[in-house]
């Protein structure tokens, strides 16, 4: 089931018009209580959420007449939106900023009011400021609705300025610690495309001056890596909007696609899985049967057919145990591991598609493996090699969380306690790190989430483990004949190791900058003739590295060897192997690697032997 659930990568730069950093993408806020909540759960939500509200007051001080949206904290910082006569500039960002600084220092006091209804819905109307007064109505509507009074109105007030707010605030403006303007964008009101759109300053706000600087840091060094960017100047991918959230693979990024693939495939040939494929188009009464139907059919994209209503499968899990089922099994087959590299579709708004972390069309390295209950421990600790295994080709250490039984689990909470407790016994004997969120699980499978922290210090979901005691297992009445000839259930394992192959791609290429591991950049070496007349000798020895598996190219352009390596370099490309008289005479290369570091001339088949042991090893650069 592969994990969507979290968007990391970041792009915008000082003050840009249209900076869609997804650190700063909020949740739609539409209905007044949403529009009302201005926190997220950090510690300085408050403070983050005051520099709105001292962002708002400069606003108004120099654009008297601005009708005000709402103004939360998020993640790393806060927002305003705000109705002006015309587009905010750069500038203005400048000018915003400096009124700030002044009632950050002249120290206001945050002081709450509350007033009744009828007084609170009449100071906002004098006040200009008609979307205020729209939440205060659709507050009384819904308690009218609900059979209450209208509701007291609550205002925070500091200096000069007054805000519709439940709180809470800082002490005074003076406890508002660093804090700086980013971007401007667009923002329907209450997100709906069919109401004014409003302009929306981003800010960020943080407890000192040294963890603004890393987080600015961190975001500009984002914006040079964002997988977006590198996608198009490395040649590997792109989005079109005749398909929204769905990547266009080219030679390059399919070649890294595939390497990856293949490395996983390789894995699991050695673990004794077996690969399976199913179909893309699936009835809805298979949905139905698996629950999802119910919990999940908005996701899904639907087609008729003769009649018939059918989805694109957004999760491989249900199809899988037709194939279980094709005949009678016995415990002797069990483990049994049936990995699919299934293509998935989920109808995400097009609003919040980005990149390749956020997409409608993607693929896991999926498998459902079937045990028998007093297998669950073997399995685990198996698969948690596998992941160990897995990362380590990337150089990352993947930090395990175990989510427990949740209130609503469904099947009988002995066997989630004994399924724990198997879970629990193989994650210390594997020695990993991990840590133990109580009620996490999934409500039908005890799970192991697998995250990483990229080279930003980000930190993405990618996969997951879940031991699963219902889903499958009982909607779908799988069984297994057990040596006393007795019918028993077996458990089903979902895993993934790198989850979605397009969001793992995505945060390799940040992770990495664009520089790829050997073993799997999308071209391993660039072979350079250095005139004309070397180009032959060229393609001889892209062909001596080919007939290794290696992927070479021979740059026959006809630009100067400098321009050429320089070309290389950025493509990110791991070694440049120059070639001119001398080193054909002697059929040897002498590598660079993209590093700049000269290594020793080596003969050509010499030279081809090593890099290919080089990229089985599959290690991180
Ligand atoms: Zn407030
Ligand atoms: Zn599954």
């Amino acid at each position: 089931m592969g994990d969507q659930n979290r968007s990391g990568a970041a792009s915008g730069g000082d003050h840009d018009e249209h900076d869609d950093e997804l650190d700063f993408i909020a949740p739609a806020k539409g209905s007044a209580e949403e529009m009302l909540e201005a926190l997220t759960g950090d510690p300085l939500d408050p403070m983050r959420h005051s520099a709105a509200h001292v962002m708002a007051e400069a606003v108004m001080d120099l654009f008297p007449g601005t009708k005000l949206g709402i103004g939360p904290a998020i993640e790393s910082g806060f927002y305003y939106d705000f109705e002006l006569e015309r587009p905010l500039t750069p500038e203005d960002l400048g000018r915003v900023e400096q009124r700030m600084a002044a009632s950050v220092a002249a120290d206001h006091a945050f002081v709450r009011h509350t007033l009744e209804p009828d007084q609170g819905r009449a100071y906002f109307q004098e006040n200009g400021q008609p979307y205020k007064v729209e939440i205060l109505d659709d507050l009384r509507i819904a308690a009218d609705t609900a059979g209450q009074p209208a509701p007291e109105v609550s205002t925070y007030e500091h200096g000069p300025f007054v805000d519709l707010c439940r709180g809470p605030h800082v002490e005074s403006t003076g406890a508002i610690g660093p804090f700086k303007l980013l971007s401007v964008a667009g923002a329907y009101w209450r997100g709906d495309n069919d109401r004014p759109m409003l302009q929306r300053i981003y800010g960020t706000v943080w407890a000192t001056q040294e963890d603004l600087d890393r987080y600015l840091w961190r975001r500009q060094e984002a914006k040079k890596r964002d997988h977006r960017r590198l996608g198009l100047q490395l040649d590997l991918f792109s989005f079109h909007d005749v398909s929204p959230g769905s990547a266009f693979w080219h030679p390059k990024g399919w070649r890294l696609y595939r390497t990856l693939e293949g490395a996983i495939r390789e894995l699991q040939e050695r673990r004794g899985y077996q690969e399976i494929s199913t179909p893309l188009l699936v009835h809805q009464k298979l949905w139905e049967q698996s629950g999802h139907w119910d919990l999940y059919s908005e996701n899904m994209f639907k087609l008729d057919s003769e009649g018939q209503t059918y989805s694109l499968k957004p999760m491989n899990c249900p199809e899988s145990t037709f194939i279980y089922r094709s005949r009678t099994r016995s415990y002797r087959d069990l483990p049994l591991r049936l990995a699919e590299y299934g293509e998935l579709h989920r109808n995400e708004l097009s609003g919040v598609l980005s990149g390749l972390t956020r997409v409608r069309h993607f693929v896991t390295d999926d498998a459902h493996i079937f045990v028998r209950s007093d297998q669950i421990g073997s399995e685990i600790e198996g698969l948690l090699a596998e992941v160990t295994e897995a990362y380590g080709w990337f150089g990352l250490t993947p930090r395990l969380t175990f989510g427990t039984r949740p209130d609503k689990a469904l099947g009988d909470p002995a066997v989630w306690e004994h399924a724990e407790s198997l879970m629990r016994e193989a994650l210390e004997r594997s020695g990993v790190d991990y840590r133990v969120k109580e009620k996490d699980g999934a409500f039908y499978a005890p799970k192991i989430d697998i995250q990483i922290e990229d080279a930003l210090g980000r930190e993405w979901q990618t996969a997951t483990i879940q031991v699963d005691l219902v889903m499958l297992p009982e909607r779908f009445d799988l069984t297994y004949v057990d040596e006393a000839g007795e019918q028993q259930r077996p458990v089903a394992i979902h895993r993934a190791i790198y989850g979605s192959l397009e969001r793992f791609i995505g945060v390799l290429t940040e992770h990495f900058a664009g520089a790829f591991p050997f073993w799997c950049a999308p071209v391993q070496a660039v072979v350079v003739p250095i005139a004309d007349r070397h180009n032959d000798a060229g393609t001889e020895l892209a062909t001596v590295l080919r007939s290794r598996g290696l992927r070479v190219e021979v740059d026959d352009s006809s630009n100067r060897m400098q321009n050429k390596i320089r070309l290389a370099q950025e493509q990110k490309v791991p070694y440049m192997l120059v070639l001119g008289d001398r080193e054909i005479e002697a059929r040897t290369a002498a590598p660079r690697t993209r590093a700049g570091e000269q290594q020793a001339p080596q003969d050509w088949e010499a030279l081809a032997e090593r890099l290919q042991a080089e990229a089985e090893a599959r290690r991180p650069d």
